[in-house]
């Protein structure tokens, strides 16, 4: 069964927030604020509302004031807002849409017409988060696709250039896996595909980390925060990882299961590096890891004592 909606209620009269929770729990989680700034800490907390219901006229922080906030920050801008106001004015509605609601609902409240706005409006969202979804994920592996790695990378990169902190990036490539799919067949192919992407994705949960599908046979991961040493540390997990999955490749010559190469490049936020520049830095690495034979992490940590990044 789909989860339940969850819907943000502000108003600072207790009886409107009552009447509308009435009408809508039956569908909907309900959450209540009575006062502008509290609607904006529940939307910016854990568990953001879909949709926000928000009264015009409060003490305080206005409906209008609350919706523009909301819109002007990322976290925040994609939650649809209905604002709930006794004013049938038209240029107060014109500046709600102005401010970028998706709707007016007039008190009092008629609830056939309530349900059916917060209806097509969740209904929306829902679309709205679904198409967002499938643009930055892979459907083969499930974890992010190419297009979501480009944009995270710049953007931690910028991150890190006003914090200073260091920023690593492993890149990793299947080995022989032409010859896995000429042998075993493409379908297991996708399935190998899979579980190295997964295997992946759990070395690499620090918040913050970031792991992708870079290519056909070729994965990503972002680590924000992290030095040359820790990265490589978590590129030979990765490795060992994948090799302990033992998944069977007979016609590979480095070993009887399927191996990665990794490279690891790590930049300091003081140094400018652009997103192509960290990317061919990395590749170069996982091209020597390749060139030793396959099945390797480059640079190692012997060649990189104390160093702090490679780029
Ligand atoms: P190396 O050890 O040098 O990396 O050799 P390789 O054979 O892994 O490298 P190569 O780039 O020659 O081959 C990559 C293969 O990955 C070829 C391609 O068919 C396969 N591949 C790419 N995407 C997919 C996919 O979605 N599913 C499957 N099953 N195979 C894929
Ligand atoms: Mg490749
Ligand atoms: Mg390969």
């Amino acid at each position: 069964m789909d989860k339940l909606s969850r819907i943000l209620i502000v108003d600072d009269e207790r009886h409107n927030i009552k009447v509308l929770s009435e009408l809508l729990r039956e569908d909907h989680k309900i959450m209540a604020a009575k006062s502008g700034q509290v609607a904006l800490n529940a939307a910016h907390g854990p568990n953001p509302p879909d949709l926000i219901l928000l009264d015009v006229m409060m003490p305080g922080l206005s409906g209008y004031e609350v919706c523009r906030q909301l819109k002007a920050h990322p976290r925040t801008m994609h939650i649809p807002v209905i604002f709930i106001t006794a004013l049938d004015a038209t240029d107060d509605e014109a500046k709600g849409f102005e401010l970028g609601a998706v709707d007016y609902i007039f008190k009092p409240f008629k609830p056939v017409i309530v349900k059916a706005r917060v209806r097509t409006h969740i209904h929306l969202k829902r679309k709205t988060d679904l198409l967002d979804r499938m643009a930055s994920i892979d459907g083969l592996t499930e974890i992010s696709n190419r297009r979501s790695f480009d944009i995270t990378l710049e953007k931690e990169l910028r991150r890190i250039a006003r914090s200073g902190a260091f920023l690593s990036l492993i890149l990793s490539d299947i080995d022989f896996f032409k010859k896995y799919n000429d042998y075993h067949g493409h379908a297991q192919g996708d399935i190998c595909l899979r579980r190295v992407a997964k295997a992946l994705a759990d070395c690499a949960n620090r918040s913050g980390d970031f792991s992708a599908r870079y290519g056909g046979e070729e994965f990503a991961v972002i680590l924000p925060g992290t030095d040359l040493d820790g990265a490589i540390t978590i590129a030979e997990k990765i490795r060992t990882t994948v090799a302990e999955l033992n998944i069977s490749h007979a016609a590979s010559t480095v070993a009887d299961h399927v191996t990665l190469s990794l490279g690891v490049a790590t930049v300091s936020g003081s140094q400018d590096i652009s997103p192509v520049d960290l990317i061919m830095a990395a590749d170069d690495f996982l091209y020597q890891a390749k060139k030793s034979g396959r099945n390797a992490v480059f640079p190692t940590k012997k060649t990189t004592r104390n160093q702090k990044n490679n780029v």
